[in-house]
């Protein structure tokens, strides 16, 4: 069976002013037992699906800022991988400038890693220091030559828009640059301000001068066209890689593959089963400490539910929803659960169908989120 693991580290040097991701700004003190506490985990539970499902095809160790931990941190929690999960095809690590220097990342790549994923959001320095990114432009630069010095061939890109003080110009500067920069797949994200972090509380005092929606709509709009004149294949509503280039991982997150989620705040897909692991660090640690695993919450999906899942996390792929795969799965015709839906929403330009699949036009795609709630059943 094909399956994956992710790995969480809750850790940054800080946090940024945007981010409500599951990441804690410092706890130096805690890092050693988050690592142990990981350590017993992927035992537990990563031995239980080798033995079963044989070794994944994908790893990716995301955060939080996982090279937020020391050189030696790492080691031990790159070495438990390897003798658990052994050598996966697609073995990503997230960086973040400013937190690696060569020596660390020849050693990401000689414990098993082969792809990296660096937050660069922008080449403006301005609005990195907006952001509260603990980098500059020229840091993120450094780190993707100092990536291709260290042997990753496959490097992925995060940028962001419609960010504080972000022009089209800047934007499209930044484009430019990362461009430059050759990576193999960029994602890119619209900033969404969340509750409960800095700009959040910015934008209730009036404090935070975001562009006027139509400049984010026209860099949204530049991005889907320009990347692809230029060769890129945008494969999900946020993803852009050369051809042959997608990220793997990513691909079975949409595509109803099962995956593990280890350490705080990770989830897991297994069975047809949604499973959450406790988001705080001290329970996460003193859990796995007294001898439980740290799952929180257990989903177990109705048929009804899964199918509206199936549906829209297939629809954020170019690829979209496979018929055929629909049937095998649920044993029913796609059209006969969505037909009248799949009309409609055909006539309205934001869907388009062929004998094997249906998926989001260019119009679809920038209100994907209205055209998901349609295939809430
Ligand atoms: S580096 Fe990423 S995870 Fe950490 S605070 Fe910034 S946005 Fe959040």
């Amino acid at each position: 069976m094909q399956w994956g693991v992710y790995v969480h580290i809750p850790f940054c040097k800080r946090k940024c002013n945007y981010c409500d991701f599951a990441s804690y700004g410092g706890r130096e003190e805690a890092r050693e037992a988050y690592v142990d506490a990981l350590g017993v985990e992927t035992l537990v539970r990563g031995q239980e699906m080798v033995l079963k499902h044989g070794r994944p095809a994908t790893l990716y160790m995301g955060g939080g800022t996982p090279t937020a931990l020391t050189l030696e941190q790492m080691g031990t929690v790159m070495a438990l991988m390897k003798s658990v999960f052994g050598e996966p095809e697609e073995f990503t690590v997230e960086v973040n400038p400013g937190t690696v220097d060569e020596e660390y990342l020849k050693k990401l790549r000689e414990w098993g890693a082969n792809r990296l994923s660096i937050g660069v959001q922008s080449f403006d320095d301005d609005i990195l220091k907006r952001l509260g990114r603990i980098h500059t432009a020229a840091q993120a630069e450094e780190t993707i030559r100092a990536a291709r010095e260290a042997g990753f061939e496959n490097l992925s890109l995060d940028l962001m828009y419609g960010l504080p003080g972000q022009t089209m110009e800047i934007l499209k500067d930044s484009v430019e640059k990362a461009l430059e920069l050759a990576p193999q797949h960029i994602s890119i994200y619209g900033l969404q301000v969340e509750e409960g972090t800095p700009f959040y509380r910015d934008q209730q005092e009036g404090k935070l001068a975001l562009p006027p929606e139509a400049d984010t709509e026209a860099m949204y709009d530049y991005m889907t066209e320009f990347l692809p004149e230029k060769g890129w294949r945008r494969y999900e509503i946020s993803n852009f890689a050369k051809p042959g280039l997608e990220s793997k991982h990513n691909l079975s997150y949409w595509q109803d593959v099962p995956y593990l989620g280890l350490g705080a705040a990770a989830h897991s897909y297994l069975d047809g089963m949604r499973l959450e692991n406790v988001a705080d660090l001290d329970e996460y640690i003193n859990t796995i400490k007294s001898g439980s695993l740290p799952l929180r919450s257990e989903e177990d999906p109705s048929e009804q539910h899964h199918m509206e899942e199936f549906a829209f996390l297939a629809l954020r792929t170019a690829k979209g929803l496979d018929k055929k795969k629909f049937k095998e799965t649920f044993g029913k015709d796609l059209r006969s659960v969505y037909g009248k839906k799949i009309n409609r929403l055909v006539r309205e330009g934001l869907l388009q169908e062929n004998k094997k699949s249906i998926s989001l036009t260019k119009a679809g795609a920038k209100v994907g989120n209205q055209v998901f709630a349609e295939f809430l059943l």
